[in-house]
C-alpha cells in the first residue's frame, strides 16, 4: 500500500529522473572541479525542496542554496553535513540560529556584518560576501566598503568562506551589461587579502550559455535543474536538451450536457453557443490556477479543450468535444498522449516568466515524486 492517500485527484507529479538528467547534463558541460550549488529556494521552485535536494546531492551537488533562514533550517533537519547558504538577507539579530545550525549567511554590506557581530554569541560566523556588480538588489558596491570588509578576513570569529555576485542580464543576447558586471565584480574582489574558498557568479543562464571562465569555483544551478530554460534566448542556445520535471493533472469529477444559451460559472459570463458537454475539474485559483488562466487549454483524451467561464476558488469548467466519463484523466501541465502543455504557455498567457508558474501552484496541491 502506498504511504500517503490523497483524496482529491488533483496532483503535481515531479519526475525525479528528469531532475537527475538535467544535473548530469550540467555536469558534462562544466569544467572539471567546478562545484554545483543546487538552488532549492521557494520549495525548490515549487517542486518539493527535500526530494529535489536529495537528488541533487546524489548527483554530485556539493551545497544547497535557499532564500531564507526558515528554508535553510528546514533543509538542515534532513541534510546534516551539507553546506547550506542563504542567498538573501537574514536579519542580523538571528545570526545565532544560523551559527548553531552551521548555516552560511550572505553579507550584503559592512553594516550588516557589524550588526551580526554585535548580536553574535558563540562560534564563528560563516559568510559569503555579496557584491552588487549591477543587479541593484543587495551587496557591496564601493571599493571603500570592500576594503573594510576585507579586514574581517583576519577576524577570528568571521569565516569569509566565499564571495559572489548575481547577473541581471545573463539570459539575454547582448553581453555588454553582463561584461560590465564581471569587470566590476573582479575589481571589487581584488580588495580581498586572500581568495576565499569559493567564488561563484554563475546562475543557470551564465553556467549554460556563457564562457566557461565565468564558472569560477561553483555555479548556482536553479531553473534548468527543473528542466526549464532561463529565457527564450537561453532556450535557443542550450548546450543540451532540458527535461521538464513537473506535470499537473486531475480528472473530470462531473460531466453534463447543456443546451444552447445556458450559462456557466460566476457572473454567468460564459453562455453555451450550442448544445454541448461541459466538464468540471477539481482545481481552482486556490491551487494556483489563477483566474486569468480562463481560456487556457487542458488535455483530455490527448486533445486540447479550453477552460471556460470564470475559474472558481476550487473548481473550474471546461468545454468538452464530446461526452466523457467522470474519472477521465485531465492534464493541465505536461504531456498526455502526443500533446504537451508547457509551463511557458501558461507564463505567456499570464504575461510572466516560466519561473513564476511552479511557484504559484499552492501547497494544497500535493507534490508526488516519481523515481
Ligand atoms: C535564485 C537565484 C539563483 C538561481 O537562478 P536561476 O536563474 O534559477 O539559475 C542564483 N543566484 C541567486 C543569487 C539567486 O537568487
Amino acid at each position: 500500500m502506498s504511504s500517503v492517500q490523497y483524496y482529491r485527484p488533483t496532483k503535481i507529479k515531479i519526475n525525479l529522473k528528469a531532475i537527475q538528467q538535467n544535473i548530469r547534463n550540467l555536469q558534462q558541460h562544466l569544467t572539471a572541479n567546478v562545484e554545483i550549488i543546487a538552488v532549492v529556494k521557494a520549495n525548490a521552485y515549487g517542486h518539493g525542496d527535500i526530494e529535489i535536494a536529495k537528488v541533487a546531492l546524489q548527483e554530485g551537488a556539493t551545497a544547497l542554496a535557499v532564500a531564507t533562514l526558515e528554508e535553510a533550517l528546514h533543509m538542515r533537519e534532513v541534510f546534516k553535513d551539507v553546506p547550506i547558504i542563504v542567498l538573501g538577507i537574514v536579519l542580523p539579530n538571528f545570526v545565532n540560529e544560523a551559527i548553531s545550525k552551521e548555516i552560511t549567511l550572505t553579507t550584503p554590506s559592512l553594516h550588516w556584518l557589524e550588526q551580526a557581530l554585535h548580536y553574535k554569541r558563540e562560534g564563528a560566523l560563516k559568510v559569503h560576501i555579496k557584491i552588487d556588480s549591477g543587479m541593484g538588489r543587495i551587496g557591496i558596491k564601493s571599493s571603500e566598503e570592500m576594503k573594510q570588509i576585507a579586514s574581517f578576513q583576519a577576524h577570528p570569529e568571521v569565516d569569509i568562506d566565499g564571495a559572489f555576485t548575481h547577473f541581471a542580464t545573463a539570459d539575454e543576447a547582448d553581453e555588454t551589461y553582463f561584461l560590465q558586471q564581471v569587470q566590476r565584480f573582479e575589481q571589487l574582489i581584488a580588495y580581498l587579502r586572500q581568495k576565499p574558498r569559493q567564488i561563484h557568479v554563475a546562475n543557470t543562464a551564465t553556467a549554460l550559455i556563457k564562457s566557461s571562465k565565468y564558472q569560477f569555483d561553483a555555479v548556482r544551478y536553479g531553473i534548468a535543474m527543473y528542466g526549464l530554460a532561463a529565457s527564450s534566448y537561453v532556450a535557443k542556445h542550450m548546450p543540451f536538451a532540458l527535461h521538464p520535471a513537473l506535470s499537473l493533472t486531475t480528472m473530470l469529477t462531473h460531466v453534463k450536457q447543456v443546451q444552447q444559451g445556458e450559462s456557466i460559472g460566476y457572473g454567468a459570463s460564459y453562455c453555451a453557443p450550442k448544445t454541448m458537454y461541459i466538464g468540471t475539474l477539481p482545481i481552482g485559483y486556490a491551487d494556483g490556477l489563477l483566474r486569468n488562466l480562463s481560456g487556457q487549454d487542458v488535455l483530455i483524451n490527448g486533445k486540447r479543450m479550453p477552460i471556460i467561464g470564470r475559474i472558481c476558488m476550487d473548481q473550474c469548467m471546461v468545454a468538452l468535444d464530446s461526452a466523457y466519463e467522470v474519472g477521465e484523466q485531465v492534464t493541465l501541465l505536461g504531456t498526455q498522449q502526443n500533446n504537451t502543455i508547457h509551463i511557458e504557455e501558461w507564463a505567456e498567457r499570464l504575461n510572466t516568466i516560466n519561473y513564476e508558474i511552479p511557484c504559484i501552484l499552492t501547497s494544497r496541491v500535493p507534490r508526488i515524486h516519481e523515481k
